[in-house]
């Protein structure tokens, strides 16, 4: 098993919406497998199909903390059925945008349906960090990013700095 490439922003194709997952065979499983992986060593709290590249329906992700066991969770064609009215703001991080933060505000409580690695229809009631969490690697399956939350000058600030990153260690 090898951990994945993770695209940074930025990058088309983080910005591409993601197809469903037609049939979870073999092929999917070693990608869920390498994403869990990849989301571990990076290390990250989540980590979508289309930031290594692969524009399928599937997002891993593991809220616990370090001092606690993991917990990872695979969702496959997830889908959030039922939103919160209440709003929360926080900061968010991206595996695809370094070192960089933003406040996005978002419902306090979700709930997502979705298909775990065996097939099973699941669904999961969240609330605090993970349903934060859940509805950030959802908005990566339509290619949406934290930033895309923020005001344009600062999503246009992020993207600068970011391109420059790139050029310098390019260079
Ligand atoms: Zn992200």
């Amino acid at each position: 098993m090898a951990v994945l490439s993770i695209l940074t922003a930025p990058d088309a194709r983080l910005k591409e919406p993601a197809r469903p997952v037609e049939r979870i065979d073999e092929r999917v499983l070693a990608l869920v497998d390498a994403m869990l992986e990849t989301m571990y060593d990076a290390p990250g709290i989540g980590l979508a199909a289309p930031q290594v590249g692969v524009g399928l329906r599937v997002f891993v992700a593991d809220v616990s903390a370090k001092e606690e066991p993991p917990s990872p969770l695979v969702l496959i064609n997830p889908a959030i059925v039922w939103r919160s009215e209440e709003l929360v703001v926080a900061e968010e991080g991206c595996l695809s945008l370094p070192e960089h933060y933003g406040e996005v505000t978002r419902p306090a409580e979700v709930v997502m349906r979705h298909r775990d690695r065996e097939g099973s229809l699941r669904e999961i009631r969240a609330a605090g960090l993970l349903a934060r969490c859940l509805q950030h690697e959802q908005d990566h399956l339509d290619g949406i990013l934290f930033i895309d939350h923020l005001s344009m000058l600062r999503r246009n600030m992020i993207l600068r700095k970011l391109a420059k990153a790139r050029r310098q260690s390019r260079a």
